[in-house]
């Protein structure tokens, strides 16, 4: 599979209709052991004691559309393992995906305030969240339109056993790996990044950092390279949520 080579200096690739596919999302999961939250855009799939809880979002960059395709794509599956509960929220910036642009439509980064809350999207997500119990595994599904191939980001402070090869090799039967020692300024291996640097020093939290501080002790970040066709893009992400789910 080759680089596609027309996203250069931003995403330029398939766009989609994000509330066409959130009205698919709500269609598939009626019906089936889904939830919708009464006080956020998100899915639970409850259990009453569950030995896991997994929380998944998406859809924060609007110009990264294979993260909601994945979402309903695990909905159509409906592959999810017994005993475990879903967190599922699958846009987390609607206004950014009919403009087509990584922010909201009042031109903030939300993936970049989880510290200071200056949008109503991330203050409203991060007020829900504190009402939800902890998770024993967040990932969170994004598209980087400069990368090779796929890779993912993980945050394992109390060095859990990792599911970062998994996430990788499930991917890798999709579309291609990032094998580059160095992803976005961050040394890589295999297509996992492992930041090391101290989270809280930073001056702008992504909501993965927000969630390792907050919510849960293991984070992975995946990212799709967007410089492939959106259906490879959508199933290397599924693969990946559908290979952490299989070993939990
Ligand atoms: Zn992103």
């Amino acid at each position: 599979m080759q680089r596609l080579g027309k996203n250069i200096g931003g995403y330029h690739g398939e766009t989609i209709d994000i509330q066409h596919v959130l009205e698919e999302i709500a269609r598939v999961a009626a019906g089936k052991n889904w939830a919708r939250a009464a006080d956020f855009p998100a899915l639970l799939r409850p259990h009453p004691a569950p030995r896991a809880r997994v929380y998944i979002s998406t859809g924060i960059h609007g110009d990264e559309p294979a993260g909601p395709l994945a979402a309903l794509q695990l909905l159509r599956e409906d592959r999810w393992p017994g005993g475990v509960a879903i967190w599922l929220c699958p846009c987390l910036n609607p206004t950014g995906f009919p403009l087509n642009r990584r922010e909201n439509a009042q031109g903030v980064d939300l993936n970049r305030d989880y510290r200071h809350f200056q949008s109503a999207e991330t203050r409203a997500h991060a007020d829900w969240l504190q009402r939800q119990p902890p998770f024993d595994i967040s990932l969170c599904l994004h598209e980087d339109w400069e990368s090779n191939g796929f890779y993912v980001y993980e945050l394992n402070p109390d060095h859990r056993p990792s599911f970062a090869e998994k996430i990788i090799q499930a991917a890798a039967q999709v579309c291609p790996v990032d094998l580059s020692p160095v992803i976005e300024d961050r040394p890589a291996q295999n297509g996992i990044i492992r930041p090391d640097f101290n989270l809280a020093d930073r001056p702008q939290w992504p909501e993965a950092i927000y969630l390792i501080t907050h919510k849960t002790r293991q984070s992975y970040t995946l990212e799709a390279p967007s410089d492939f066709p959106l259906p490879a893009r959508a199933a290397a992400l599924t693969a990946a949520v559908q290979a952490v789910l299989a070993a939990l």
